[in-house]
């Protein structure tokens, strides 16, 4: 399975520091960032990073540019090292992590030979598909374009069950959408129907390019947009899906056959090598039995020209740069706003990274992960969860024993820095120097198989759901762990050189943000196993709506771009864990000032200012209209102002930092602040 593609995790921020100059003096909070001629009272957020977005413009490539962006591209450079390395080396063994990150590099980069090709690498699928003549080989070919993780209509991989989070059990999830989110086959604003208006163009301009594989007729881009909008019809909407109880549906083979007659799921299991499935969670049941009637209405020709999408479309980045290009026009400048593609290299480090993502890792952490700052890390991890529930014991509102069940999951609560203790095994998967789209193939297979394998299983608790070259963290809610992988692990979110103030704001109040998550509208209702199951008072489990009701009315009347708003009922999760983030780190500070003497100012800064700004920072951005207006719909994430404005006023000591009164724009009454843990 690739990296964070289905996988169930909560994450600091939805994929994706400006490196201070060594000869400057180090200005944790450098004031030639900020702009000091907006109050911040006023604006906060342009106020802390004003300069720094005026120098930093998105660079072509980007549909923003941020902190993480900017840690992201350093580590393009070191990771770039390491595979150059690897693709040096005469005499790396075969199946070696070396071998194989410095062949698929090769092969990547060899574009003369991939441009030769042209579609030639996904013939023999394609001729797969044309020979499908009736519903037995549809199926058929189905089942076996999931074993090459390409996933028409629904995906299926393996999880812990939410019961019984010991366990791995099969899962089947809605999919199969070109556009990924429902929400773009519905909307009847100008912006969603020039999108479909244009990704049916898209299509047809693909299948051009196919010479003459496939007919780029208007009627078959139409019949595709039909069965998708079709598809689009019966799933569930992002919001519907942050209901952990609606998408667990535990059933037996025997019960998914009975409500969906018309797939053979006995033969679709043993095709994919799981010829005994065990308990099965459908993630959307509505939805299958949607696609039960799908397989009788459409006819076969209409499907396998979907097929044949789905395949182009999942494989369109690794052929010739014309397919490569068409891809970039409609994903990257329609739908994202960008300017320009990738460099070469860029794109086949994201294709390693994304198949074979720990054996990169494992070099790359031997080259550049210091163990000093692990120390420190789960320092400061301890640090916060005793903050955290010395909280928990001072809420006025939660009553003991629901208390004391929350301070017991916190106290089990695992913790995972830098990278995994023992790697993913590749030793078997076959990774060659002259063929890019077989290694891409391979690499699915075997993640696929990978994948698979693990069902009917304990769950192994070694595993990790991101790879250490990741500026990224997550909490995942069946393990109850926080995962903080190397490459965050730097500055601005963290250095040695930087005081406690902007440690606290940045990867402190990052680490709180994810053990929030275990306690935000979503995890709480897991218990300390990891268990969906309600430990909590019916009186508490109120008082919790009730109060992230304040924070959702604030979200929701936060205007965004032009009268676009954020959705506050979609990004609650992430808003409860930011508002814990920011008011948990802040505790943690107070505890570790009294610890040491207070500090002097530094660059005339008091402490709490440079918590404030600190956290501030790490959310710096720029970010291009369309990149904003696709995630207003698609990211559970408040966009980046909005995690600054809209999330700090809820601190009390913002206020006292920064003299901010009321008539202020960023006062905020006290009794209208969100408090919540
Ligand atoms: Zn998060």
């Amino acid at each position: 399975m690739k990296y964070a593609t289905i996988i169930f995790v909560l994450s600091l921020f939805a994929v994706s520091c400006q490196k201070q100059a060594t000869i400057d003096t180090f200005h944790a909070i450098d004031p030639k960032n900020m702009d000091t001629s907006i109050s911040p009272g006023t604006n906060f957020y342009l106020y802390a990073n004003g300069n720094w977005m005026k120098n930093n413009p998105i660079p072509d490539e980007y549909s923003r540019w941020g902190a993480f962006n900017v840690l992201a591209e350093e580590n393009n450079d070191r990771l770039k090292s390491v595979i150059e390395e690897a693709a040096k080396m005469t005499n790396a063994q075969k199946f070696s992590p070396e071998q194989q990150i410095g062949d698929f590099y090769k092969s990547g980069m060899d574009s003369t030979k991939l441009n030769k090709l042209g579609i030639e690498p996904i013939k023999p699928i394609l001729d797969k598909i044309a020979s499908i003549k009736n519903t037995k080989d549809l199926q058929d070919v189905i089942a076996y374009l999931h074993t090459y993780e390409i996933f028409p209509v629904f995906a299926i991989y393996s999880n812990a069950d939410e019961k019984n989070s010991q366990m791995v059990i099969t899962q089947l999830y809605q999919g199969g959408l070109g556009l990924g989110n429902k929400d773009y086959y519905t909307l009847q604003d100008a912006r969603s129907k020039e999108l479909r208006e244009k990704y049916v163009q898209f299509i047809e301009n693909m299948f051009n390019l196919t010479n003459n594989e496939i007919d780029g007729n208007t009627a078959s881009s139409k019949n595709i947009m039909d069965i998708e909008s079709k598809i689009a019809n019966m799933s569930m909407t992002l919001l519907e899906q942050r209901d952990p109880n609606k998408i667990y549906n535990k059933m037996t083979i025997e019960d998914l056959q009975k409500l969906t007659p018309n797939f053979d799921w006995k033969s679709y299991f043993t095709q994919i090598g799981l010829s005994n499935p065990g308990d099965i969670n459908v993630g959307q049941p509505e939805f299958f039995k949607g696609f039960n009637k799908l397989l009788k209405e459409v006819p076969i020709e209409n499907w396998k020209e979907y097929l044949k999408w789905n395949v182009i479309n999942s494989m369109a980045d690794y052929l010739s740069d014309d397919f490569v290009n068409q891809n970039f026009d409609f994903y990257g400048k329609t739908f994202a706003g960008k300017v320009k593609n990738l460099p070469r290299w860029k794109r086949v480090l994201e294709t390693i990274n994304s198949n074979i993502g720990e054996a990169l890792g494992q070099i790359y952490v031997k080259k550049y992960f210091k163990p000093e700052a692990k120390a420190k890390i789960l320092e400061l991890i301890e640090n916060m969860r005793a903050a955290f529930s010395n909280r928990m014991t001072n809420l006025d509102w939660m009553s003991e024993p629901t208390k004391a069940k929350a301070k017991e999951k916190l106290a089990a609560m695992n913790v995972k820095v830098g990278y995994p203790d023992k790697w993913r095994d590749y030793s078997k998967l076959d990774i060659t120097p002259d063929n890019f789209v077989q290694n891409v193939l391979n690499a699915n297979k075997y993640n696929f198989d990978y994948t698979i394998s693990k069902i009917g299983k304990p769950v192994d608790k070694t595993e990790w759901g991101m790879t250490p070259q990741t500026v990224n963290a997550y909490y995942n809610p069946n393990r109850n762990e926080i995962v903080f992988p190397a490459a965050i692990l730097q500055y601005p979110f963290f250095s040695t050189e930087s005081d406690d103030a902007v440690n606290y704001g940045g990867i402190g109040a990052v680490i709180c943000h994810e053990m929030t998550h275990g306690f935000d509208d979503q995890g709480r209702q897991y218990t300390k196993d990891g268990n969906l199951q309600d430990w909590w008072t019916p009186e508490d489990a109120q008082k919790f709506k009730e109060k992230t009701q304040v924070l959702i009315a604030q979200f929701n009347n936060y205007t965004e771009l032009d009268s676009l708003h954020i959705n506050g009922a979609l990004t609650l999760g992430e808003n409860i864990a930011d508002l814990g983030g920011l008011t948990i780190a802040y505790d943690g500070l107070q505890r570790a000032l009294k610890k040491h003497p207070a500090p002097a100012k530094i660059d005339g800064l008091t402490p709490d200012q440079r918590f404030c700004l600190s956290w501030a920072q790490v959310w710096r951005q720029n970010i291009r209209d369309e990149e904003l207006r696709k995630r207003l719909h698609d990211d559970v994430h408040s966009p980046a102002d909005a995690r600054v404005n809209c999330a700090i006023p809820n601190l009390d000591a913002f206020y006292s930092a920064f003299g901010i009164k009321e008539g202020d724009k960023m006062y905020r009454p006290k009794d209208q602040r969100a408090k919540i843990w």
